[in-house]
């Protein structure tokens, strides 16, 4: 089918990581030095990584590729769908005081609020 998925430009792709952990659904991975979309499947196509490349080489392409497949994908998706409260795993903040996001930590998914993000991405 074609949708939109990310589209990663290895010319300009320094292999720095730091799309990894935005991620939430670990379609990303670093391969010789490179980031890759190793399984399409797990990429929704939202574009939560493209702002935190620092040399642009993330964008959102429409092209044939697998359907997105949530159920391989973390699925923490559908726990906010269903209402059920979802909260920053490292403050524990939930969405009544904070921006609460899907984000990768230890190549687990998990919910990780605006404010404790870049701790995340920068250490
Ligand atoms: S953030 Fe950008 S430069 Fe760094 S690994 Fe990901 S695509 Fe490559």
């Amino acid at each position: 089918m074609k949708r939109k998925i990310v589209r990663i430009d290895e010319e300009l792709c320094t292999g720095c990581g730091l799309c990894v952990t935005p991620c939430a659904e670990g379609a990303i991975e670093i391969v010789d030095g490179k980031a890759k979309v190793l399984r399409e499947e797990l990429c929704d196509g939202a574009g939560v990584c493209l702002s935190i490349c620092p040399v642009g080489a993330l964008s959102i392409e429409e092209r044939e590729a697998p359907p997105f497949d949530p159920e391989a994908a973390a699925n923490l998706a559908a726990k906010r769908a269903r209402g059920e409260r979802v909260a920053c795993f490292r403050c524990g903040a939930d969405e009544e005081g904070a921006v609460v996001l899907l984000a990768r930590h230890r190549g687990e998914s998990t919910w990780v609020c605006t404010r404790c993000l870049p701790v995340l991405i920068h250490g």
